[in-house]
């Protein structure tokens, strides 16, 4: 039976690497559902080409654009944020693929679980907000969240056949971003451009922000811990720049499992979409004869304090990570404006880790108000 996906965020760079693996396996997987934010053009090619049962913008502003271009298709054409939360629950969709950027994906991701949809999680926000809420919420619904992250697709994949044997840690690997080797006074004036050239991955700016400041790699620590179980103590990060080693598990008798290849999202897209199934690929191979040196290195935790404050929310837990998302989302916002600076990003989140109020034990009530809350108090920090 072939697997319907609905893929929130399909303009995006996962979104449209996804449909490529769609593309690639016609008789595996159909695209039930697509949805963009502003980019109504190209959410229009992709529907003319795919014809999803539906298509979502979420800017009202482009809702007649789309409905014109669909009139004679079998495409609904949907607007608004709360069409996201609708068109997961379509009985035909089997699969939500969450590519959005950020807390945006939360509200949907929680109607996809609750209508037992299985996920396939890009959108590590979700989880870094509300870890706990969600995967017992998937629990409580028989639901699995195949994670597409490649370090956490890299741990799944170590831990096939190993359901019994108890995990002594993980090490999630990070390419050390653009910056890497840098010390604090040489980051006080770079700019966003050169923020936004990853060496090794091709991807939408917020991210690529978060991997030069190693907030990415923070907010996938709390990624893992939700998705595997773990307690803070038991996820290590490593500096490994070529990034052909995606994560490694070590288990309770000191072997240590890695999953490697060519950096390429759409090989932990296509096996979120497949598992348990392995579908062949013709992406670009590794070869061992190119790469006579993989090299690991400590991260600098001094010069890079965002990895530090995820560590820090962990322990914590609570709102906590939830506070630190909502800053971040702000601070990163704003240096992509040219109107906060990429070290002053690390003092206003820790200005509202230290501010807002703290909730031991949230519900989605409260990781509503933690979010509007603390983006009141981070705009209000950048603006000083
Ligand atoms: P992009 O910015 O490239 O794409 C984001 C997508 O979400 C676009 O389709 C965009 O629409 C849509 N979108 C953005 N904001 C909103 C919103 N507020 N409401 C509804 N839709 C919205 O992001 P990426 O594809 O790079 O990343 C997506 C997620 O996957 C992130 O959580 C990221 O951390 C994670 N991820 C990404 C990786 C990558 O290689 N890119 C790797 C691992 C994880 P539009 O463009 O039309 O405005
Ligand atoms: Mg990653």
């Amino acid at each position: 039976m072939k697997k319907h996906i609905a893929i929130l965020g399909s303009t995006g760079s996962i979104g449209t690497q996804a449909l490529e693996v769609i593309e690639a396996h016609p008789n595996e997987f159909v695209a039930e559902v697509l949805t963009a934010n502003n980019n109504v053009d190209l959410l229009i090619e992709q529907c003319l080409k795919f014809l999803p049962k539906a298509a979502v913008i979420t800017n009202p502003n482009h809702y007649q654009k789309l409905k014109d271009a669909l009139a004679n298709t079998p495409t609904e054409a949907l607007a608004g944020e709360e069409a996201l939360s609708e068109v997961v629950q379509l009985p035909s969709v089997h699969i939500a693929l969450t590519a959005l950027v950020g807390y945006s994906g939360l509200k949907p991701t929680i109607h996809a679980i609750k209508a037992k949809k299985h996920i396939a999680l890009a959108n590590k926000e979700t989880l870094v907000v509300a870890g706990e809420l969600v995967t017992q919420l998937a629990k409580k619904h028989g639901v699995n969240i195949y994670p597409v992250d490649s370090e956490h697709s890299a741990i799944f994949q170590c831990l096939i056949g190993e359901e019994d044997n108890p995990i002594e840690k993980i090490i999630l690997t990070a390419s050390g971003g653009p910056f890497r080797g840098r010390k604090v006074a040489d980051l006080r004036e770079v700019t966003k451009a050169q923020a936004l050239k990853h060496p090794n991955w091709t991807m939408g700016a917020k991210i690529t922000i978060d991997s030069a400041s190693l907030m990415n790699k923070g907010l996938e620590v709390i990624e893992a811990k939700w998705l595997f179980g773990l307690e803070a103590d038991q996820v290590e990060v490593i500096v490994h720049p070529q990034s052909i080693i995606h994560s490694m598990v070590q288990f309770e008798d000191g072997s240590i499992k890695a999953q490697m290849g060519l950096p390429d999202m759409k090989l932990p897209i296509q096996f979120a979409l497949s598992y348990p199934q392995r579908l062949k690929s013709d992406f670009e191979r590794f070869n061992f004869a190119n790469y006579p040196n993989l090299t690991f290195e400590q991260p600098d935790l001094e010069t890079f304090r965002n990895l530090g404050l995820a560590f820090e929310a962990l322990h914590q837990a609570g709102n906590m990570p939830c506070i630190l998302n909502a800053a971040n989302e702000v601070v990163v916002d704003r240096f992509l404006r040219d109107q906060v600076r990429f070290l002053e990003m690390s003092d206003i989140i820790a200005g509202c880790m230290a501010k807002v109020p703290f909730i031991t034990t949230p519900s989605y009530e409260d990781f509503v108000q933690t979010d509007t809350e603390t983006r009141k108090m981070a705009e209000a920090l950048c603006d000083r």
